[in-house]
């Protein structure tokens, strides 16, 4: 079959590698119809993730049709249309059974790497590191999904690919941050990062019913997205974030924050935007933590920070003077996808979201290298690219 290998930094290939067969009786194999190209691919992309090996397929965003089933898979039947998400999980460990699906304790095929690493081991992830396992990704024509038992979601007929994908990662990743906020009806929600997940973040804190959301980004394209869902905009390349927060909150600083950026925020005008880059570049820290400074200290205490970007190893100089004094909330975590899947998908149904506003892009598979590009550099007014096997 064809899929997108990973070969190294920025190289990825459009390559034939051997099809997926099934390997344990729980097992399902899935005929991809859609898959998109994730701003956490983009940290594989860049280099900036340990634990990718060349020849690894790419990809945790997909969907499409069961082909196979293992013999002992009650839950699957050919034919079955199905979002895969990308945390895989065993439905029956102690954090499956308490809803902590992207921790579950036994899907991670390399948990003794990151138990050393992490001190604990997380769920097996497609697509992402041989720290979560190294399963072969979705950006392919066929994946094996293992405990296809557990993850997989349904979907009723009459539903095309593009409203329902985004159940596999960036919706109930964008929904999960925005519920972490205990949102109250007099909050402000300010969401750092209007990419993809930041525009989900952005309208799950609308429909949660937050006073006013903000939206910060420097892109024109994602600004005006934002602001079709509902959100005040600051540019923050034209006008300072913390002035304007300040003006829209009375001085009181924005309630809730929202981290959608992750560890490759930019900085342009910050002096400590320099500091991170110069030891990111000699590996003295791997992440850059602007956003998460701002966050800390433009937040209204009590408040909380929600962290739904992804961080891949340490970070320094972060306040923790202010952090504590000001007695914020930090929650954070990959998203426990199957907990909200239910509740997300009959709000599709209902009418009241439609996930595929954010989609900007649509490509062949072949395509994929060149799509990782567009949507890297943002070129094109690139927000969200699918691929079409
Ligand atoms: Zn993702
Ligand atoms: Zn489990």
């Amino acid at each position: 079959m064809k899929a997108l290998c990973w070969h190294g930094k920025k190289d990825i290939r459009y390559d034939t590698v051997p099809d997926p067969k099934i390997e344990h009786p729980r097992d399902a194999i899935i005929k991809m119809t859609s898959c998109a190209i994730c701003g956490s691919d983009l940290h594989l992309f860049d280099g900036f993730m340990p634990g990718m090996e060349k020849g690894d397929v790419m990809g945790h965003e997909f969907m499409g049709e069961v082909m196979e089933v293992g013999p002992e898979n009650k839950k699957l039947k050919v034919g079955d249309k199905v979002v895969v998400p990308f945390t895989i999980c065993c439905g029956e460990c102690e954090q499956c059974r308490r809803g902590n699906f992207s921790v579950c304790e036994t899907t991670n095929r390399n948990k003794d790497l990151a138990d050393k690493v992490f001190g604990h081991t997380t769920a097996g992830l497609f697509g992402y590191t041989h720290l979560t396992g190294g399963y072969a990704g979705g950006q392919a024509e066929f994946v094996r999904v293992p405990f296809a038992d557990v993850a997989p979601v349904k979907i009723p007929d009459g539903l095309s690919d593009e409203q329902v994908l985004f159940l596999g990662d960036i919706f109930p990743t964008g929904w999960q941050a925005a519920v972490a906020c205990d949102i109250q009806s007099t909050d402000t929600v300010a969401v750092w990062g209007a990419g993809p997940v930041g525009q989900f973040a952005i309208r799950s804190a609308v429909m949660l019913g937050a006073k006013q959301v903000i939206a910060i980004d420097r892109l024109p394209e994602r600004l005006s997205m934002a602001k079709a869902g509902g959100a005040i905009t600051i540019n923050f390349e034209e006008e300072s974030v913390i002035e304007r927060l300040q003006q829209l909150t009375k001085g009181k600083g924005p309630e809730k924050c929202i981290d959608a950026v992750g560890m490759e925020s930019h900085a342009t005008h910050a002096i400590d935007g320099l500091y991170d880059r110069a030891k990111q570049a000699v590996m003295l820290e791997t992440d850059r933590p602007h956003v998460l400074r701002e966050m800390i200290y433009v937040c209204r205490p009590a408040g909380i920070l929600s962290i739904p970007g992804v961080y891949g190893g340490f970070i320094d100089k972060l306040p923790m003077g202010a952090l504590m004094n000001k007695g914020l909330t930090v929650r954070t975590g990959q998203t426990h996808v199957n907990r909200w899947t239910d509740d997300l998908l009959q709000r599709i149904v209902d009418g009241q979201v439609d996930p595929s506003f954010v989609i900007t892009h649509t490509a062949s598979l072949e395509q994929g290298p060149e799509m990782y590009k567009t949507f890297r550099d943002k070129l094109d007014g690139c927000i969200k690219v699918v691929l079409k096997p």
